[in-house]
């Protein structure tokens, strides 16, 4: 079968592999029927050997399809049932699992990646491939509603498995208000999901913050009241004249660099809580003033998305019409396309902001 798969340093390639096989009894196989690429599959191909990537490694960590095979002891999906899994395999029951923490699953892992590998046996593979199998398929997968089983509906529920509940996730831990102010770093697929996101909190203003003009004009798009780009304005001085001076109460980071911290840090009024999301903190050190966030009440708050905990929200969301996080697809491309894909999100392409691919 087709695989996507890491080659070196910046290079990813489509291949022949084997299909995959049923190791364990917790054990699925999905055929996949959309895939999509995230802006962390460009961190590991860019970063690879920082991360441990090794030549070879299969990529994709988001993935909808269908269950061709399932071991022994598989309960909560059956052969036939369309699904999504959670980007990251997670047991489902474990101390953090049952807390809803499933991030911190005991037993937990990212498929096509090598970021806590030693749980997921000698195996890990990934989604944008034509099979794919699922460790610990009870707490990993997740069937649809029946309105939300065919391929034309792939792609709304396919963000879900983690650009979508990521976004989600930092509107969660931002604590958006009605009636407040959110500032939104990064205008990539993350930074627009947690827009919509933000939106079902009925906040008054979103502010997106971006360096892309097409991306911003998109962020209006999917809900974003005001847009900055930072190439150009001032993201502080915008919020804070939008603000009567006092800065935003909700912060999301989507960019997670050193330069969206310092400015979320210096967007917030005293009370306001930070989300950090992004990777871009693995690489250096976080500089951030501690003492600004003591004297001003600062929450933040960092970590990756609870996926499989978030799905019982956000599935019935996706049903019944509240949110369509297929607008995030710019493009869809077939699975043999995959290698152009990844270069179209790289350059940020005029017009890209996520590419799904489909095997045939
Ligand atoms: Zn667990």
């Amino acid at each position: 079968m087709k695989a996507t798969y890491y080659h070196e340093r910046g290079e990813v390639r489509l291949g022949e592999v084997p299909e995959p096989q049923l190791i364990h009894d917790g054990d699925a196989i999905v055929r996949v029927t959309l895939a999509g690429i995230c802006g962390a599959d460009l961190d590991f191909t860019q970063n690879g050997p920082e991360m441990g990537v090794q030549p070879g490694m299969r990529l994709g960590h988001e993935f909808v399809g269908v269950v061709e095979a399932i071991g022994k002891d598989v309960r909560n999906v059956k052969v036939g049932d369309r699904v999504v899994a959670s980007a990251m395999f997670v047991d489902g029951e474990c101390h953090f699992c049952s807390r809803d923490i499933p991030s911190a699953c005991e037993h937990g892992g990212l498929f096509g990646s090598p970021l806590f590998a030693e749980h997921g046996g000698s195996d890990i593979q990934g989604g944008q491939s034509e099979f794919v199998r699922v460790p610990y398929a009870n707490g990993s997968l997740f069937t649809l509603p029946e309105s939300l089983r065919s391929a034309e509906t792939d792609a709304k529920v396919l963000p879900l498995a983690d650009n979508f509940a990521t976004g989600y996730h930092g509107a969660l831990n931002s604590k958006v208000k009605p009636g407040e102010t959110v500032v939104v770093f990064g205008d990539g697929a993350v930074g627009q999901s947690a827009v919509m996101a933000a939106g079902l909190f009925d906040p008054a203003q979103i502010i997106l913050v971006g360096r892309h003009d097409g991306r911003l004009e998109f962020g209006r798009q999917v809900g974003a009241t005001h847009t900055v780009n930072s190439k150009t304005d001032d993201p502080v001085e915008f919020v804070k004249n939008l603000t009567d001076g006092y800065g935003a109460l909700s912060v999301i980071d989507t960019a997670g660099n050193q330069a969206s911290l310092k400015q979320g840090l210096e967007v917030a009024q005293a009370g306001a809580a930070i989300s950090v999301l992004g990777f871009g903190h693995l690489y250096a050190p976080v500089d951030a003033p501690y003492s600004d966030a003591l004297f001003r009440n600062l929450t933040i708050h960092t970590g990756i998305v609870n996926v499989a905990a978030y799905m019982k929200t956000l599935l019935p969301l996706v049903e019944s019409g509240r949110i369509d996080p297929s607008v995030l697809f710019t493009q869809t491309l077939p699975l043999e396309e995959v290698v152009s894909g990844y270069e179209l999100m790289r350059s940020r392409a005029e017009g890209t902001v996520k590419v799904a691919v489909r095997p045939s």
